[in-house]
């Protein structure tokens, strides 16, 4: 006989993962999910409400004679990144996430199936309508819209909040207790730039750097995979000098928080040296493939010769001052964290280059999990570019968390997994935003840590939950409530 979702072990996570199936909570579209916490919160008899940011908070009071024990908070995010292969049909607006039990995993029919952070947020909700988990004074923290720009996080207001502990369950390696992440922002320098008529022979190219592996750009970073945008801007600062080159285009990149993974240019260069031009750039391509190696199997270097020579390019002043900047640029790891060995503490991505009608934009996310080295970074940045004649801008900021391997939630959560499971957890934290920062900021006293099952391939059609893993985070965390003084 098939087995289903709700017939899995815990039941009371189970059973309300597989109602979160059937309730449409696609990022941004969260309001049947909302409307079915405030729904279950009131159906408990719980103080419940819901403010302006879309949040949901549900308290519960303390089981018998543990009235007097530290407050906690468990959060999860209501929203779910709605992902479909090619071929399914799947209106996330209205359909059940279809899921089948497979193996050793739970996943979806052809979409992707909401673990994350449904498992969390069923796991909080079986705590809600337990009666037999002791606890202290609980509260739930369902918060909208993280997977794009955790604007729950963002607008929760100070005050609203009464515990001291906060437990995520947003993260996905069982067996890791993650302890802090970067915060971030977001660098644009634009160098104005004038357009000069072109004129004479000369031999246009559409040069281009393709078949990097990219990645995102901060839990990636530390791969040291190539930059399209630098290795670009490598083969257009050599040119330059050498031949004279001139930008009419650049498409380099195209989302911050991935290393870019392509990069192109239109340039020309005077049409007698054109066949120097080419095979420089052969030689160049050859370095590269060097330098790369085992890392970057599948780069492509090329120089195209196009029919159509343009008819203007931006000034010799501005073009030059700008190769020298960006590939003067910091891109990738920056600095190393000193208490947790191995994780990136602050690192850069050089991550967009684009000529506009009046000037070229050049941008960068810049990460740290410390705040102080982010501003560092950030001021190294401005002042490079300024040198060159740009101007920077900063936006998008969120703050990060910094860890504490002092952290009393984290002592206690570390012996219940080890007298639970006979072996010691991770500690961990990662190098990218995660809601912990955001809320840690509106709340600088709380205690923080997060936790959750193992997820594999989370935002695409092959997300899947390892089963085993959620029943661990169960005993986890209802053991450590039982274990908070
Ligand atoms: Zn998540």
């Amino acid at each position: 006989m098939k087995i289903r979702v709700a017939d899995l072990h815990p039941g009371p996570l189970w059973k309300n993962f597989d109602v979160l199936t059937r309730i449409p909570r696609p990022t941004r579209h969260e309001e049947q999910i909302r409307a079915h916490l405030l729904n279950i919160g009131g159906g408990l008899g719980l103080e419940t409400l819901g403010d302006e940011a879309g949040n949901v908070i549900i308290r519960k009071p303390a089981t018998d004679n543990r009235q007097g024990t530290t407050p906690v908070i468990l959060q999860g995010h209501q929203d779910m990144v709605p992902q479909a292969n090619a071929g399914t049909t799947h209106d996330f607006a209205k359909d059940p996430i279809r899921t089948v039990v497979d193996g050793e995993w739970v996943r979806a029919e052809g979409t992707t199936l909401g673990a994350d952070n449904g498992i969390g947020v069923a796991a909080i909700i079986g705590i809600l309508e337990s009666r037999n988990i002791p606890h202290g004074p609980l509260e739930a923290l369902f918060t909208s819209n993280e997977e794009s720009g955790m604007d729950g996080a963002f607008g929760l207001e100070v005050g609203v909040l009464r515990g001291r502990i906060l437990i995520n369950t947003d993260s996905e390696e069982e067996g890791e207790l993650c302890i802090g992440c970067s915060g971030g922002i977001n660098a644009t320098s634009r160098f104005p730039c004038t357009w000069e008529k072109a004129g004479g022979d000369w031999a246009a190219y559409r040069l281009s750097v393709t078949g990097l592996r990219g990645g995102h750009s901060g839990v990636d970073i530390h791969r040291g995979r190539g930059n399209a945008i630098s290795l670009l801007f490598r083969i257009l600062g050599q040119a330059g000098r050498e031949y004279g080159l001139r930008i009419t285009e650049l498409d380099a990149g195209n989302m911050r928080n991935a290393i870019p993974r392509e990069a192109f240019a239109t340039v020309s260069v005077p049409a007698d040296i054109a066949r120097a031009f080419q095979s420089s750039i052969d030689a160049l391509a050859g370095a590269f493939h060097g330098e790369l190696e085992g890392i970057e199997p599948s780069i492509c270097i090329s120089a195209e010769r196009i029919a159509d020579v343009p008819d203007q390019w931006i000034d010799t002043g501005t073009q030059d001052r700008c190769i020298d900047a960006v590939c003067a640029c910091p891109t990738g790891v920056v600095g190393m964290s000193e208490t947790i060995p191995g994780l990136v503490e602050t690192s850069t991505n050089l991550s967009i280059v684009r000529i506009r009608s009046d000037c070229i934009e050049v941008c960068s996310l810049v990460r740290s999990s410390v705040d102080s080295a982010l501003e560092a970074l950030c001021d190294d940045i401005a002042l490079l570019f300024s040198q060159a004649g740009a101007r920077t801008e900063f936006d998008g900021r969120y703050p990060g968390w910094q860890p504490d391997p002092s952290s009393v939630i984290l002592a206690q959560v570390r012996s219940v997994y080890l007298e639970k499971f006979g072996k010691s957890a991770h500690i961990g934290a990662i190098h990218a935003g995660l809601e912990c920062g955001i809320l840690g900021d509106t709340y600088p006293d709380l205690d923080m840590i997060s936790l959750g099952p193992t997820i594999r391939d989370p935002h695409s059609p092959d997300e899947r939950v390892h089963i085993t893993s959620v029943s661990r985070f169960w005993e986890l965390l209802t053991g450590t409530l039982e274990r908070i003084q």
